[in-house]
């Protein structure tokens, strides 16, 4: 058997927004139908996508993208049509679908059962989401509503990104929200512990078994998707599975399957979020099985709220020390406490956290950016000196970075 790293769980990547370094400054609006109007923002080298639908009913949000976005998102919203959403539905549980929820305070709000379980635990339990950005009609199998003047179809369609996503069909408009269930020209990206790639192709049947071959599939990241790109979606994942489990079974590693340029005639389908590499990855964790480990989130939170962010630290110790077989350790769970408690403005408790992240992983794919946040969070706390300190470290990490090269300018103009 090959030893395997772990691949970064993508709720986690999505947290930390590396790849998508910078955040959006614009939310953009475009009319699909009278009154379905679809709502992104682009992150260099991924959108994320959300539906608005308008009329006498009041206002229908699908998806509330990233927390950073959120309050752009509200402001946008108002601008264009003067109203708060009356209802919100969440295709499924990641951050970069429920981040915004708690903007729209007095929305009902529709998700799969397990959205809500989710939110209020596991990676999610340090950004505290407040009881009414929660779901709060919830959904199992099925779920059918009349809003502005249509029938609004919701599935759930599990086992491949995750294990709460849906599919929301207006059916006179003819649309279908998709979530993250497929991807034009993109490799799908997915939670290990909940979905796995090698249920993306019946997923694919089972949308097209369901919805109607004519629709406009919008799906929660890129373009939108007519059928021929779904059906090309599904053959890219077949034929690059099939690819990868060849030479898995032969004994070859990721490398060498890297190396022998093995799916490199697929490299149009790494644009966006998912390399080449993670793709390989992902696959082979798929073939391989892993046994799921706890997170260490939840132990570390009640700590936290019990006896405050030192002791939080000394639990993790704990759990590294004695119990590191039941969960799961690896870079990045650190900072991305410290990012959660950044966000709500916890500035010197973030701090402690990422210097947790640097000490135990200082040379980690993330170290850089956890340089950055703790710049950031130095900075919030009137740290000039010390920031600049942060961000130079994490440029010496990544060379030629242009977000941390800016903000070294910006500082050195102003100390
Ligand atoms: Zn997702």
């Amino acid at each position: 058997m090959m030893k395997r790293k772990y691949l970064m769980l993508i709720i986690i990547a999505s947290l930390l927004t590396a790849k998508g370094f910078a955040q959006a400054t614009e939310i953009k609006v475009k009319a699909i139908t009278d009154n379905i109007f679809k709502v992104w923002y682009d992150r260099s080298n991924y959108t994320t996508n959300m539906l608005v639908s308008v009329g006498e009913d009041g206002l229908l949000l699908v998806d509330t993208g990233q927390e950073e976005e959120s309050a752009l998102l509200k402001e946008k919203i108002l601008e264009k049509w003067g109203q708060m959403p009356t209802l919100i539905i969440n295709t499924h549980e990641h951050r970069d679908h429920t981040g915004g929820n708690h903007q729209f305070k007095g929305a009902m709000i529709i998700g799969h059962r397990l959205v809500r379980e989710r939110l209020q635990g596991g990676s999610y339990a340090f950004e505290e989401f407040p009881e009414y950005s929660l779901p709060n009609i919830l959904m199992e199998e099925e779920m059918t509503i009349h809003f502005n003047g249509e029938e609004i179809q919701m599935n759930l369609i599990p086992g491949a990104h995750d294990d709460n996503d849906i599919t929301v069909w207006f059916k006179k408009s003819n649309i279908v929200c998709i979530g993250d269930l497929a991807y034009k020209q993109n490799f799908p990206s997915l939670s290990e512990n909940t979905g796995t790639a090698l249920m993306f192709p019946e997923v694919v049947d089972k949308m097209i078994e369901l919805l109607p071959h004519e629709a406009v599939f919008v799906a929660g990241h890129y373009d939108d998707l007519n059928l021929a790109d779904m059906l090309e979606f599904k053959k890219v994942v077949v034929e690059t599975i099939d690819l990868v489990k060849t030479e898995f079974e032969k004994g070859k590693t990721k490398e060498e399957m890297l190396e022998m340029g093995l799916i490199d005639n697929y490299k149009h389908y790494a644009n966006g979020y998912v390399s080449l590499d993670e793709w390989i990855e992902t696959i082979i964790i798929a073939i391989d099985g892993i046994p799921f480990k706890k997170m260490i989130y939840d132990p570390i939170y009640r700590t936290y709220k019990t006896d405050g962010i030192d002791a939080a630290i000394k639990k993790y110790y704990d759990i590294k020390n004695n119990h590191a077989d039941e969960y799961q350790l690896d870079y990045a769970y650190q900072v991305s406490i410290g990012i959660q408690l950044a966000q709500k403005g916890k500035h010197e408790e973030a701090i402690k956290f990422y210097h947790l992240e640097l000490k135990e992983y200082p040379t980690s794919d993330f170290a850089y950016y956890t340089y950055f946040v703790l710049g950031n969070s130095l900075f919030e706390l009137n740290k000039k000196k010390e920031a600049l300190e942060a961000y130079k470290k994490g440029l010496e990490l990544k060379p030629g970075n242009k977000t941390l090269t800016d903000k070294i300018k910006e500082l050195e103009a102003e100390i």
